[in-house]
């Protein structure tokens, strides 16, 4: 019977959310299809793998060294690649975060299939179609996919893990056996100094733009992203003016994000801006122009000067939290 198969991402052998999403997107296509969700983990061995049934998975298959901590691009490709080789899947599914970026390509190439990605549905109810958002997130894409198997990559924050009642044991079996060290092996991964929750990642983003007129008064930025438990963003203007580092841009030239809350502080909603952070569940703009095209993807807009507006929010905040 045919499948699909999920290439799970984890860190410190704890399967990242991104991965539950992925997963929630391989059970509603195999549900459409009438198939079975096979779950790859590559990592060290005492990967937690409970509890992937409830998230959406039929059988769980691991390949588990402590070579396989970090991400070792050539080998975990060809470990990927060959399950996906060894079974009848109709996909292989993986997050669109920087290791899915690299990772999905290596796969599709192995394979000699397409590769889609970053998308943001997937849908089996006419064979496979995906969307996903193009021309700086002004269009949508609509692709059917006519080849088995294919790659396709999901957007993080796109979806939404499911959580499946009643899930029973999963079956685990070990793959990747065959594959050994590869000529290039990452040795370590040094997270950079003051390392903070990455943009990409963070259910709240609270990104600041020239508006705040010099480096110092992200302070608001960050008491704002403090009070609320989410990430520091920024526009290419502040980046390109040394204000803040490129790990935190968003938009065409730096990360493309999909929070539930998006917060923008003094950022006029350019083209390129927009393409990286347009598809967040709710996006508050503070903008003292009345005319910023931030405004027109905004839910909820603030016209005021966010010197003014953002420390009363954020004591607000802090406050409602306290209780
Ligand atoms: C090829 C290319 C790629 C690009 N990639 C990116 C990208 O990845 N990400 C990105 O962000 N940009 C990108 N840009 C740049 C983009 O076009 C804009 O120049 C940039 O986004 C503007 O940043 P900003 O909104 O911070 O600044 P501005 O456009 O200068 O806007 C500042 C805003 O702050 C408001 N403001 C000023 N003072 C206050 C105040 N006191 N209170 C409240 N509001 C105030 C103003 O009304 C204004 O709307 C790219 C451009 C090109 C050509």
């Amino acid at each position: 019977m045919p499948g699909i198969l999920t290439v799970l991402e984890q860190r410190d052998g704890v399967v990242k959310r991104v991965s539950h999403e992925a997963l929630a997107v391989a059970r509603s296509l195999a549900d459409e299809l009438g198939c079975e969700v096979h779950a790859l983990v590559i990592g060290p061995p005492g990967t937690d793998v409970d509890g992937l049934g409830q998230y959406g998975a039929d059988k769980v298959l691991t390949s588990f060294d402590d070579e396989l901590k970090l991400y070792q691009a050539s080998r975990y490709g060809q470990i990927a690649a060959e399950q996906a080789m060894s079974g009848d899947y109709t996909a292989v599914i993986l997050g669109a975060t920087s290791l899915g970026k690299d990772l999905g390509p290596r796969i599709a190439a192995r394979l000699g299939c397409p590769l889609t990605s970053d998308v943001t549905s997937v849908s089996g109810s006419d064979g496979v179609v995906v969307t996903r958002p193009v021309f700086a997130g002004r269009a949508l894409y609509k692709l059917k996919i006519t080849t088995t198997p294919s790659v396709i990559t999901v957007r993080p924050n796109a979806f939404t893990p499911v959580s499946v009642a009643n899930a029973g044991a999963l079956e685990e079996v070990s793959a990747g056996e065959g594959v050994t060290a590869s000529v290039a092996r990452t040795v370590e991964v040094k997270a950079p100094e003051n390392a903070t929750l990455d943009v990409a990642e963070a259910s709240i983003v609270v990104a600041g733009g020239r508006g705040l007129k010099e480096a110092e008064h992200f302070k608001l930025v960050e008491d704002l992203a403090r009070a609320l438990g989410g990430a520091v963003g920024a526009s290419r203007a502040v980046v390109d003016a040394g204000w803040r580092p490129h790990s935190e841009q968003v938009g065409q030239t730096g990360k493309t994000v999909s929070p539930n809350l998006y917060i923008a502080l003094g950022i006029s909603g350019a083209i390129q801006h927009l393409a990286g952070m347009r598809t967040a569940k709710v996006i508050v703009a503070i903008n003292k122009d009345a005319d910023a095209p931030i405004f027109k993807v905004a839910d909820y807009g603030i016209v005021g000067d966010l010197f003014e507006v953002v420390p009363p929010l954020t004591e607000a905040i802090i406050k409602a939290r306290e209780g």
